[in-house]
């Protein structure tokens, strides 16, 4: 059993003057009470909550965290930029070594801005393209998360009708609900932006089709209207040059955030010279775009990301877990649907449409010390080695006969 008490007094302290304790898709509320709220530390591929539970991490932050925690080569970058200065009159020169640095790495970009969240990125790549094409209409697909402004939040509450009043929405991976969606925008089609693939929270992942790529990119040519990829989550997880890069697909703008700079705070936009003009236009910014530490930490994670086998390690990582996971849950005659890039584990329950088992499982798992999430995608990072995912295995291990044990007895 998890010790818990300076998490419950934090907690209701944090009720009092916090409303609902806690905003947004941290808040323990989505994830059941077994679930602790506050950390105290986090060192490589571990954490530990605030009574001193540790915990494999299978969130990375949500994906921020894509070389480990404390990182040495990056928080080394990120100090010694921080003895020189952060936030600044303008930004520091890391900014143009940091440009070049993803110029040079995303085929696609000729240019970048930074921002400070994935959000920022999102919504600057729609009025980028809406600046560019002189239009208004952006196609989104239904379900897939962009951030949380009125534009794209999953929330209804507080947002107009006018917020959305030109977003037309399609299926993703659905060729034929995308062409009926872009005749519909007809001459006003500024953009398509999708996910890099799909990861709806509560749902199996799918990797894009090449057909459905091939289709956005060329009715995008076709219409003089913007392809945009959102990044945000996948991006340096799939594809050092962008996810949608090995089906051959590139986009017009690309927005980026989470693993740019290992959970120091920042956002990308990249882009090609036909928007170069319109991103000069747009007025973009914000009091902690310029911070040079974030910036410095970013050059140090993706040189790492390049100069390593990152992005194949977390892939072999993954998949040991996908292996791990298949092997276990058939042993308790329990089914799974492990779905996506094995890097970003989704992972559901045959059989379990209002995630019951899901949170049997994960509560289990958590008191023997592993953090999964019952229903949204996970992140291995670099820092995750051969012994760590056995140590999440046989935490599953109690997660599984938890699940076996409940459907005897139910
Ligand atoms: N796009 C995608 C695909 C995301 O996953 C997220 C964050 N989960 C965002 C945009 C928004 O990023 P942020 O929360 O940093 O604003």
């Amino acid at each position: 059993k998890l010790i818990n008490s300076i998490d419950r007094s934090l907690r209701s302290r944090a009720e009092q003057v916090i409303p609902g304790g806690m905003w947004g898709h941290m808040s323990t509320r989505y994830l059941g009470d077994a679930y602790p709220q506050f950390f105290a530390r986090s060192e490589g591929c571990r954490l530990w909550d605030v009574d001193g539970n540790e915990y494999v991490d299978l969130m990375c932050s949500w994906g921020p965290i894509v070389l480990g925690h404390h990182h040495p080569a990056v928080e080394d970058a990120a100090r010694r930029q921080r003895e020189r200065g952060d936030s600044m009159n303008g930004p520091g020169d890391v900014l143009v070594e940091l440009a070049e640095l993803m110029v040079d790495t995303v085929p696609h970009a000729d240019w970048v801005m930074f921002q400070k969240n994935g959000t920022d990125a999102t919504t600057a790549c729609v009025t980028l393209a809406r600046a560019g094409t002189g239009r208004r209409k952006v196609l989104v697909a239904r379900g897939s998360y962009h951030g949380a402004v009125p534009w794209c939040t999953p929330s209804l509450a507080g947002v107009t009708t006018e917020d959305r009043a030109h977003l037309i929405h399609f299926d993703y991976n659905d060729v034929q609900s995308l062409e009926e969606a872009v005749d519909q925008a007809g001459s006003d089609l500024a953009a398509i932006i999708v996910t890099a693939f799909r990861h709806d929270i509560g749902r199996d992942q799918e990797m894009p089709t090449a057909g459905f790529a091939q289709r956005a990119r060329q009715l995008c040519d076709l219409q003089g209207a913007a392809l945009i990829v959102d990044d945000v989550r996948a991006g340096f997880r799939i594809d050092l040059g962008g996810s949608w890069e090995p089906l051959g697909v590139r986009p017009d703008l690309s927005a980026w955030s989470k693993a740019i700079a290992n959970g120091h705070p920042l956002a990308a936009v990249t882009g090609s010279d036909r928007f170069r003009e319109a991103a000069t236009k747009v007025y973009v910014t914000g009091s902690f775009w310029c911070g040079a530490v974030a910036m410095a930490a970013a050059v140090a994670t993706i040189k790492t990301l390049r100069d390593t086998q990152a992005i194949a390690h977390m892939r072999d990582m993954g998949q040991r877990l996908r292996t791990g996971m298949e092997a276990l849950a058939s042993r308790h005659d329990l089914k799974l649907r492990q779905t996506g890039p094995a890097q970003m584990p989704m992972v559901l329950f045959e059989g379990d449409p209002s995630f019951e088992k899901a949170a049997l499982f994960c509560a289990s798992a958590l008191r023997n010390g592993a953090y999964f999430h019952p229903k949204h995608n996970m992140f291995l990072s670099a820092a995750h080695a051969p012994a760590d995912v056995d140590r999440i295995l046989a935490a599953a291990e109690a997660g599984f006969a938890a699940v076996a044990r409940e459907a005897a007895a139910g």
